[in-house]
């Protein structure tokens, strides 16, 4: 490809919006734009990166012997019906009408097609298991969409579905996958690590993310230093502290604490450490059949945050997680939240485990400006349960007993979940047994943010001059630049030659035969991020050289022209 017939589309300042590496470099290297909020198009540079990591992922799907298919993006609501998931998925699912009144969905994820494909095809337990993949836009109306297409509204997914007769094939697929996602996201250059995760709005009971290790990453894993063991943090068991709770002391009194609206303001007016102060907030509990529910305090150390995953897990609990508002606190408690405690609270009360070993804490008073000193467990709130509601901090034991955990920050870039039952039964994907007994399949659902994937990667790829590409994904494996070509005719016989020859190789060679200085061809090359740069001038040629450049780590290396084809083909090879 000549840059001249090509549409580079770099950009040389940074764009205000890009809060992340990665979205600034996929625009400034010509990658992706955005056309509304959190939809974009691709480039013919992203173009490029992007069909070699699709390719990268089919290779991988293939090699497991999934099959690949093509499900629509516009989805009939009636299957979101049959499995309960129409009206369960949120704001997230983007519902409209057709011109006939007829309801419909965009794809956010597939399980119900699938589930309604496998009903209709699958006949005869014989022909068990079978998983398919697709590669394909997604829709999911993000609240807050941003750092480019890391959370898009419309992103690319390669999502695939198996299906089992009984759990061991199921296993046995998960684990298959497993094995491919981490070749899919090794050859994509990836530094990542598997962890066990919460299965959200797909559901299931086993599932693990695949979490790139970044800065910018929005989620947050805890790993063990003595052991294997890594957790999404929404998932990490804090364990029971190994202390004894205090004695209890005086009994407690109320103190003015006038504007304190935090644990932290609160403790400063007491003049406590927040970890002597009780943070005690009030959720809703899961709704009965007419739809009431009943407000639940819960209590955690004033240090520590809740985990509204775990806590949303919890028995009796709304799931996912919601808070109660300020309107409805004030009706059952009288206070407003900053004033809030156990102390006479009329419901359910669930503290903490570390909680649990605090004594003579301080806490709201359920009275507007006020605050409790001296408050203990069983003495002051006789009836409270105790669970795990805190997220894990650094620190803090493995629960797998061995060792202790770190936190680090990722982006998930893959999920795989084993569902179950859970679409086979309420759809009734079945097949019959040897008795003629109608069997619900087991399923499992397995996802790769492609186009997220591609932001991770230049995440751990890259410097101050753009982005580093991995050979595998690089939208050229060359750049030829010729140093004023346009008034040197040796220079631009160099060059053509070369091109030539690395075309005939097979060789993706982008040449940058602009009539520019050469520090803004120097400049886009490196920004794109081509793996190896030649450089030819009238300087070199004298010498009979050109100069080689190893975008990784810049070194240079003067050459012979006619040792330049061999020495590339010799480079690419090696994956240097
Ligand atoms: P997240 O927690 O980041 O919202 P998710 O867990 O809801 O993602 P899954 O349903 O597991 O997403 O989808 C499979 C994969 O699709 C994810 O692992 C992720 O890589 C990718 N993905 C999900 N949402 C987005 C998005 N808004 N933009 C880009 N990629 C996404
Ligand atoms: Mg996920």
């Amino acid at each position: 490809m000549r840059t001249s017939q090509y549409l580079l589309a770099t950009v040389k300042e940074n764009p205000v919006e890009a809060a992340v590496d990665s979205h600034r470099l996929m625009i400034r290297a010509g990658l992706i734009r955005q056309v509304a909020s959190g939809i974009y198009e691709w480039l013919p540079t992203g173009m490029k990166v992007l069909a070699k990591a699709i390719q990268i992922v089919r290779e991988e799907m293939n090699g497991i012997g999934a099959l690949e298919i093509a499900m629509p993006l516009v989805q009939p609501a009636s299957l979101w019906q049959e499995s309960g998931r129409y009206t369960k998925y949120g704001p997230e699912l983007c519902r409209f009408k057709d011109r006939k009144e007829n309801e419909f969905a965009l794809g956010p994820t597939h399980e119900e097609v699938i589930t309604d494909l496998a009903r209709r095809e699958i006949k005869s337990p014989r022909q068990l298991p079978l998983c398919f993949y697709q590669i394909q836009n997604k829709f999911r109306d993000e609240v807050r969409p941003r750092f480019g297409v890391m959370r898009g509204r419309e992103f690319l997914m390669k999502d695939a579905y198996s299906f089992h007769l009984n759990h061991e094939s199921l296993e046995k697929t998960y684990a298959d996958m497993y094995g491919a996602y981490s070749r899919v996201f090794t050859r994509m250059g990836l530094n990542f690590r598997p962890v066990e995760a919460d299965t959200g709005a797909i559901g299931g009971n086993h599932s693990h993310e695949f979490q790139a290790l970044a800065d910018a990453g929005e989620d947050i894993i805890a790993w063990s230093d003595g052991s294997d063991y890594a957790a999404n943090i929404e998932m990490a068991e804090a364990l029971e502290p190994n202390l004894t709770r205090g004695l209890s002391g005086a009994t407690y009194s109320q103190e003015p604490t006038p504007h304190c609206h935090t644990v932290d303001e609160a403790a400063a007016k007491l003049q406590l450490e927040s970890k002597q102060v009780l943070k005690s907030l009030v959720v809703r509990g899961a709704p009965d059949a007419e739809g009431k529910y009943e407000l639940v305090m819960l209590c955690l150390c004033g240090n520590q945050e809740l985990n509204e995953v775990k806590a949303g897990k919890l028995k009796g609990l709304s799931a996912p997680l919601e808070f109660a508002t300020e309107d409805e606190i004030k009706e059952f408690v009288g206070a407003h939240p900053g004033s809030l405690g156990p102390v006479g609270f009329k419901g359910r009360i669930i503290i903490d485990r570390t909680a649990d070993k605090m004594a003579n804490f301080a806490c709201g008073a359920n009275q507007d400006g006020y605050h409790l000193i001296n408050v203990n467990w069983d003495r002051d709130v006789p009836n409270y349960e105790v669970a795990d509601l805190r997220n894990v901090e650094d620190g803090d034991p493995s629960p797998d007993g061995k060792g202790t955990l770190h936190l680090r920050r990722g982006i998930e870039v893959g999920q795989v979940f084993m569902l179950g039952k859970k679409y086979s039964e309420a759809m009734q994907a079945t097949v019959a047994d040897e008795h003629g007994k109608s069997i619900a399949l087991e399923m499992g659902c397995y996802g790769i943010g492609v186009t997220r994937a591609i932001a991770a990667v230049i995440e751990q790829h890259h410097d101050d001059k753009g982005i580093i590409w991995p050979q595998s994904l690089a939208p050229f494996q060359v750049a030829i630049i010729g140093i004023r070509s346009s008034s040197s005719a040796a220079v631009k016989d160099a060059c053509e030659n070369l091109y030539e020859q690395l075309k005939q190789n097979g060789v993706e060679v982008l040449y940058d035969d602009r009539d520019e200085r050469p520090g803004v061809m120097f400049a886009d090359m490196e920004l794109i991020g081509i793996p190896h740069l030649i450089t030819i001038g009238d300087r070199g040629l004298k010498e009979g050289t050109v100069e080689y450049k190893l975008r990784k780590d810049g070194v240079k290396e003067n050459i012979r022209l006619e040792e330049a084809l061999p020495y590339l083909l010799t480079k690419l090879k090696s994956k240097a």
